[in-house]
């Protein structure tokens, strides 16, 4: 028999469960035999064939080959040699991808789903990996649904399946047993899938299979091969590194030509121009741009930041606007309620005026009433500890009603809930039908009414539906404006509205439709709550502004509401017209918002779906755009972004599906954080690549000028591939650690499309490459006509030093290095010394002499190699000189 035959009690015994749900040791038991529910994925590189990888390199391979046909033919020595720094090489590069992955697993599982079950009888929120078969899960409106599981309580639960079946309108959840066996998975609407996702309404499922038993895991083998995808830049790296390639191979073949031609042994000048290429072709380019974005995503986790797609960190320099939402990302969240509208009379929570006398008939006055509706049209709960939990406008109103003596479940044992309309952004409000046992009806004792509904929500809104309002004399019609104006006052001083109604029923309607239910209600008053700005949103939006980012705020809330918390926190200013509600857009075409959205700071009363529309204005507009959002509703409006930011704490398994990057304290300020983290990380990228081209060029300008200049071949095989080794290596990593330049925040942000080679970048590589070659051979000319027997060594310590002396000078774009401080990368420094160390040692140690064909230099050669490797650093700091005096004259 199929789950969706049985009746959901069948089903439960069945599995061996209860409406308890299982006990711990249960779940533990069962979690052993059945297994963690995860899909199993491919099977991942291991660690040696991720080493063997660094070989795979084409001219690795010829020059290794080549290598080993020279030491048969020649000397052995220097083969070993040249193998030993191949796989020290190999393992650097490991090093750093074996890292890289390890920040994206660490990555992965964090941003691993959770679920609420019931076990003990208590909710219990765990790992949706730890989901076991019997377990009770609670279903709510956002949430994937992690196992399958047979539906047993469904309020209007509403699934979205399109992951199993392709059908993309949600389907409505039931508890009854369908009884025919071979009903196709998108007709068995007694069961929730996992993988699906639930776009409306609550319900409880209990799980019936987990992992690769579920309905997704039988096809999961499909979706196993995600492709990788690149960021921007990788895929511009890619292609630049296949332009130089081609260069730097033809500049090798005439470098070995040359050679051969003037009579140089062939061998060695294969080896020399295979050394060359090796060193020379940035192959490693992209590997290293995703090493920089993981590790980078890393650290970003420790300000609060968890990013899911790579290329976020990438382009969060790149941020215009920042699309803000208001409660719980700008504000603290934590609500309070601070006045009460009800009988003609506004009161402090705590005035005298609105305490109750008689608690015998909550049905029978205003108050009364007002406070049994703020108890039951309520989803708070109390937990096992004691704790109020749920969304903070609940656990307010639930607060405020039970400090006032109508305790949740006090009131809710006279008043039983029969049936919900649960709450949604689009209506802006939330309906609760209760029992009345006839001895309660209250005022009314000859009524026959046996249900009472109660609606809670956004002001205007139900104004809109109600038709009188409850006043201490009896029902009185409803004076809108008067209430409007009441709503208005209360909203200027930043308070969230909210408008509490009701109606009497004979018996539950069979039409719940929200059309049917919130209509001709009787409104009982206005509660008024705070929540206060967060304090350090406000100097994020100051932060914002100084770097060029426009921050919005995009809210549900009333517009005079939204207008007194954008002032505070200085998004606008006093007066401003900056604002504009849902309604008014709605009433834009798009052309016409589009000539009106860069003057708009607060969006008001505006329903999740416009945010995209939002969204697609600024970017017709040529803004690049950061949005948040934390419903099902937003998930458009995060992909459609270019940095879709998800809530942690509040925000809904949709949304986060559909972001770029979560903020796991859904504080505004995080943002902020984490562009000046991505704008920091993007900088080192560059001056990374700045210094590896550099580098790269001096090599070749260096072995293709010799030739030219009529110059013995300056350096052998193993001096390139050395040179190669210790400058890419320590010294270029250290680079990526460079702390924040101090105008990281001060500057307009990056346009997206922008080339690694701007601002001079590529320019620069040329000339101080040019430069590095030039000194390097005027070195060897000297010292070859004047007669210094040790010129290639004087050659191969002036290249070597040279590099160590530029990484120190681009430390800064444009500051100099004595502002910046030696000290403010000790990473780099130590790289630094132990290169400049190891130099050395290549030079006096008698061994490595003989291995690196390398001699001794007397102290006035060595002197003089000193000064003019320093020759760069100091160039390189005059360049920085004449940019600070242009900007300085702009
Ligand atoms: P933001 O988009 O900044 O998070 P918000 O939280 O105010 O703003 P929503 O949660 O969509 O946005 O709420 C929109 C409106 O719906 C609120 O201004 C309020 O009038 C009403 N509302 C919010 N929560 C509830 C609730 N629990 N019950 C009834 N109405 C509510």
């Amino acid at each position: 028999m199929n789950w969706h035959q049985m009746h959901s009690n069948e089903v439960i015994d069945e599995l061996g469960s209860s409406t308890h749900g299982l006990s711990s040791e249960d779940a533990l038991k069962r979690l052993e035999e059945y297994g963690p529910n995860e899909l199993k994925e491919k099977e991942k590189k291991t660690a040696f064939a991720m080493f063997l990888d660094q070989f795979k390199d084409l001219m690795i391979i010829i020059l290794i080959a080549a290598a080993l046909i020279s030491g048969f033919i020649g000397e052995l020595s220097d083969t070993i040699t040249i193998i030993v720094i191949v796989i020290l090489n190999a393992v650097i590069g490991f090093m750093q991808e074996y890292r890289a992955e390890k920040a994206m697993v660490a990555l992965k599982k964090m941003a691993a789903a959770f679920a609420t079950v019931i076990r003990n009888g208590v909710h219990e929120r765990i790992r949706a990996s730890l989901l076991v078969p019997g377990d009770i899960v609670i279903l709510e409106a956002g949430m994937i649904v992690s196992a399958d599981m047979r539906v047993i309580e469904s309020s209007q639960l509403k699934v979205e399946e399109a992951a199993l079946t392709g059908e993309s309108i949600p389907v409505e959840k039931q508890t009854k047993a369908l009884p025919d066996e071979s009903l196709p998975i998108g007709d068995r609407k007694n069961m929730a899938y996992k993988g699906t996702f639930i776009t409306y309404g609550r319900g409880t499922g209990i799980v019936t299979a987990t992992a690769m038993n579920t309905e997704l895991g039988k096809i999961a083998t499909m979706l196993q091969d995600e492709e990788e995808v690149k960021t921007p830049l990788q895929k511009r790296l890619l292609s630049f590194g296949q332009k130089i390639a081609v260069a730097v191979l033809a500049i090798c073949a005439i470098v070995f030509g040359i050679g051969v031609m003037r009579g140089e042994p062939p061998m060695l000048m294969l080896l020399t121009a295979i050394s060359l290429a090796v060193a020379a072709i940035p192959e490693a380019l992209p590997a290293v741009i995703t090493i920089s974005l993981a590790l980078g995503a890393n650290k970003l986790v420790k300000q609060n930041v968890l990013i899911r797609k790579l290329a976020a960190v990438e382009t969060l320099g790149s941020v215009t606007y920042i699309c803000s939402d208001k409660t719980g990302t700008l504000t603290v969240n934590k609500m309070t309620v601070e006045k009460v509208y009800v009988d003609g009379t506004l009161s402090g929570i705590n005035d005298q005026g609105l305490k109750i006398s008689d608690m015998q008939s909550p049905l029978s006055d205003p108050k009364s009433l007002l406070f049994t509706a703020l108890a039951l049209n309520n989803d708070a709960q109390t937990d096992a500890s004691g704790n109020t939990i749920g969304d903070p406008t609940e656990v307010a109103l639930y607060k405020t009603a039970s400090e006032n003596g109508f305790t949740k479940e006090k009131t809710e044992n006279k008043f039983p809930r029969i049936a919900e309309i649960p709450f949604d952004a689009d209506r802006k409000c939330m309906t609760t039908f209760h029992s009345i046992s006839s001895d309660l009806s209250g005022s009314s004792p000859e009524s026959e009414d046996s249900v009472i509904s109660f609606t809670k929500g956004a002001v205007e809104n139900i104004i809109e539906r109600s038709a009188d309002i409850i006043t201490s004399q009896g029902l009185k019609h409803i004076d809108s404006e008067k209430i409007e104006s009441m709503n208005k006052r209360m909203a200027a001083e930043g308070l969230r509205v909210l408008c509490i109604a009701m109606k009497k029923w004979k018996r539950l309607p069979d039409d719940k439709s929200y059309e049917n239910v919130e209509s001709e209600l009787t409104i009982l008053g206005l509660v008024g709550m705070i929540d206060p700005p967060r304090e350090e949103a406000r100097e994020a939006v100051s932060l914002c502004k100084t770097a060029g980012i426009k921050p919005v705020m995009i809210t549900g809330d009333h517009p005079i509401t939204a207008m007194a918390i954008a002032q505070r926190l200085g998004i606008i200013e006093e007066g401003s017209k900056a604002v504009i509600t849902g309604r008014e857009l709605d009433q834009y075409t798009f052309e016409e918002f589009e000539d009106r959205v860069d003057h708009i700071s607060v969006y008001a009363r505006v329903a999740p779906e416009q945010k995209l529309k939002i969204v697609k204005a600024l970017q017709d507009r040529g803004h690049f755009v950061a949005m948040t959002g934390d419903g099902v509703n937003d998930a458009p409006a995060l992909k459609r972004a270019d940095i879709g930011v998800a809530m942690g704490i509040t925000g809904t398994d949709v949304s986060k599906e559909a972001a770029h990057m979560i903020l796991l304290d859904d504080n505004f300020a995080t943002i902020v954080k984490a562009v000046r983290e991505g704008r920091k990380i993007y900088d080192n990228i560059r001056k990374f690549i700045k210094y590896l081209l550099t580098t790269n060029s001096g090599e070749v300008w260096t072995l293709f000028l010799a030739p030219l200049a009529g110059l013995p071949i300056p350096l052998l095989p193993i001096h390139i591939l050395w040179i190669n080794l210790v400058t890419d290596g320590l010294p270029a990593l250290a680079l990526s650690l460079e702390p924040a330049e101090g105008n990281v925040m001060s500057r307009p942000p990056r346009h997206p499309k922008e080339s690694i080679f701007s601002h001079g970048l590529g320019i620069h590589a040329l000339w101080v490459g040019l430069l590095m070659g030039g000194i390097v051979l005027s070195v060897q000319a000297w010292s070859i006509n004047t007669g210094h027997s040790h010129w290639q060594t004087m050659v191969f310590t002036v290249l070597c030093l040279t590099q160590l002396g530029h990484v120190l000078a681009i430390r800064s774009e444009k500051e100099s290095l004595f502002t910046i401080g030696l000290f403010s990368n000790k990473y780099l420094l130590g790289a630094v010394v132990l290169t400049f160390l190891l130099q050395m040692a290549t030079i006096y140690v008698p061994y490595l002499n003989h291995i690196f064909k390398t001699e001794p230099l007397t102290p006035s050669e060595l002197f003089i190699t000193l000064v003019l490797s320093s020759v760069v650093f100091f160039a390189v700091e005059i360049e920085k000189l004449i940019k600070r005096r242009k900007d300085r004259v702009k």
